[in-house]
């Protein structure tokens, strides 16, 4: 496999102003200043484009980040959105059940697994529309008939935000919304990162620099060192969450700690966590496994899941 993606200065690609016809379908972003940011690197962004040759991210077909054979193929992968949470770890109780039902475009392989690592370095706004797709699929199969659920990005740390200059999930969610594919979402930015007690940090020797980062840690590690990690927003530009139904939106899915620290944060700020999603799994359950025929976490029947402690180990 050809990697030819070009490194970029850190700016946000896919942030060009809404098309006007857009807006009637719009859903609402909670955080209006976020806006503001948008617009301001779409001008930088827009100019990029233009001088900034691409080769297709899977391939290295010239002329698109991602050409027409491998964007079919992504599509492929992702058509069909799945349960994951009993293939992730930190998600399952001692007796087996789930702590949260946790909904997958994909399994992290081939083109998805190559374009989520591309967006997630690079930020290809080709590459934002095509995973803001797949997300779009299985936030809808995880939502069901449910309505007023508000979408709670993950929070990137922001160490990982300096490095990329923007977080990967918040940009594909704000794609969806001005593509008017989430209509009667939300999208709430209503967790943030904190600096968890010094005796649960994990060091990250030998870790740092592989791709996907975290995906190399061990459950037990990964679990104790996002243990504490996030609170939800306080203050007057935040949203606030209690007494309502969130779904939490995450890239990848691996051991489900932190989709579980995310949980824990919102449940804590008094949410209705009633399930998350992922772009992609990186254990995705067999074939046979009956609950990838049931991808719904919010809708008739679902609703919030016991309310457990969620598990360190
Ligand atoms: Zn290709």
């Amino acid at each position: 496999m050809k990697h030819t993606t070009r490194r970029r200065p850190a700016t946000d690609p896919d942030l060009a102003p809404p098309a006007p016809a857009a807006a009637r379908h719009r859903g609402s972003y909670d955080r209006p200043l976020a806006r503001l940011a948008d617009l301001t690197a779409a001008a930088a962004a827009e100019v990029l484009a233009l001088v900034m040759p691409v080769d297709c991210v899977c391939c290295g077909a010239e002329d698109a980040a991602l050409c027409g054979v491998c964007s079919r193929r992504l599509r492929l992968l992702t058509l069909r959105p799945f349960r994951a949470e009993l293939q992730a770890p930190a998600l399952v109780d001692v007796d087996g059940s789930a702590l949260l039902p946790v909904v997958a475009a994909g399994a992290y392989r081939a083109e998805l697994a190559q374009c989520l690592l591309s967006f997630k370095s690079h930020g290809q706004s080709r590459l934002a529309g095509e995973l803001a797709q797949a997300l779009a699929r299985a936030v809808h199969a995880a939502a069901g008939q449910a309505q007023g659920v508000a979408l709670v990005p993950v929070p990137t740390s922001s160490a990982a935000f300096r490095k990329r200059g923007f977080s990967p999930v918040h940009l594909l969610l704000r794609r969806l919304l001005r593509a008017g594919s989430i209509p009667g979402f939300t999208v709430a930015d209503a967790l943030r990162k904190t600096v968890p007690p010094a005796r649960s940090r994990v060091p990250l020797t030998g870790v740092r620099d592989q791709p996907g980062g975290q995906k190399g840690l061990s459950r037990g590690a990964r679990s104790r060192r996002v243990r504490g990690s996030m609170r939800a927003r306080a203050g007057p530009w935040s949203p606030s969450v209690a007494g309502r139904p969130c779904i939490i939106i995450d890239d990848v899915l691996t051991t489900g700690a932190t989709v579980a620290e995310a949980a824990r944060a919102l449940r804590a700020a008094g949410a209705l966590v009633t399930g998350a999603v992922a772009v992609a799994a990186t254990r995705p359950p067999a074939p046979s496994d009956g609950q990838a025929v049931s991808p719904a976490v919010a809708g008739p029947g679902g609703g919030e899941q016991k309310n457990k402690p969620e598990k360190d180990e």
